[in-house]
């Protein structure tokens, strides 16, 4: 079995789900009392949340790349960035270490492509909707039609993650609002939405609509421990 590194921590209340999803996993394949062999790293979010703000991509990619470094060190065969945000700054980890990293967006795209959706929304982080690291590797390297909220509906979307889910607050009127974002994208012919959050399957879940949902913490997870076991 592989060691999966996990940058987690971003915040903690979606780095619960990866170990849990993982471990998971392994024991539903392996029975008995294997568990997953898994190198946490988790962060404390202020310090990060704090360059976010200050929109200092250089830092948080300097600071990230160190502590991908001591994953590696600690024996991960291959890491997580266990948030879709900090995909943003992938390359330059990537670039500061030997092992691989499993991307994100590459994960869920894949299971995107495999149900035959060529039309996919996005809601997330703000950098996640609208910068071109996420959305435009979805079109680029998986051919895929992405449609995002507008401006209005992108802060509502943010602020949720930001002051509640990273909080491990739960609220239903925000569920209405992200309900209705996402019925929006469906009506405007997303053939499903991507959950480009790690924290965003706390709130919104496949009973809550109709609208077909890709979870990337779970997708993410899953295809992690598959890859630990091959
Ligand atoms: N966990 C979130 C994500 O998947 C947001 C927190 C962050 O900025 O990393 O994007």
């Amino acid at each position: 079995m592989k060691t999966i590194g996990l940058l987690g921590g971003m915040s903690w209340e979606s780095t619960e789900m990866y170990y849990r999803i993982i471990n998971e996993y392994v024991r539903t394949k392996l029975g008995g009392l294997h568990s997953a062999k898994i190198c946490l790293y988790s962060i404390n979010f202020q310090e990060i949340e704090k360059l976010l703000y200050l929109n200092d991509w250089k830092a948080i990619a300097k600071n990230l790349s160190n502590i991908a470094k001591n994953i590696e060190i600690g024996g991960a065969d291959f890491l997580l960035i266990c948030t879709n945000t900090m995909h943003k700054v992938a390359s330059e980890i990537e670039n500061n270490i030997n092992i691989p990293v499993l991307h994100i967006v590459d994960a869920t795209a894949e299971e995107v492509v495999k149900q035959g959706i060529d039309t996919i929304g996005l809601i997330g982080t703000k950098p996640t909707m609208e910068a071109e690291f996420y959305k435009g590797r979805l079109t680029d390297k998986f051919n895929l039609k992405v449609i995002v909220p507008d401006a209005n509906d992108r802060q509502i979307v943010h602020d949720v993650i930001f002051n509640e889910l990273c909080l491990g607050k739960i609220k239903e009127s925000s569920r209405k609002q992200y309900l209705r974002i996402i019925e929006q994208l469906s009506d405007q012919g997303a053939k499903a939405v991507i959950l480009g959050c790690t924290e965003l399957a706390l709130l919104v879940q496949k009973k809550h609509t109709a609208v077909l949902l890709f979870d990337t913490t779970r997708i993410h997870a899953e295809k992690a421990a598959e890859m630990a076991l091959s």
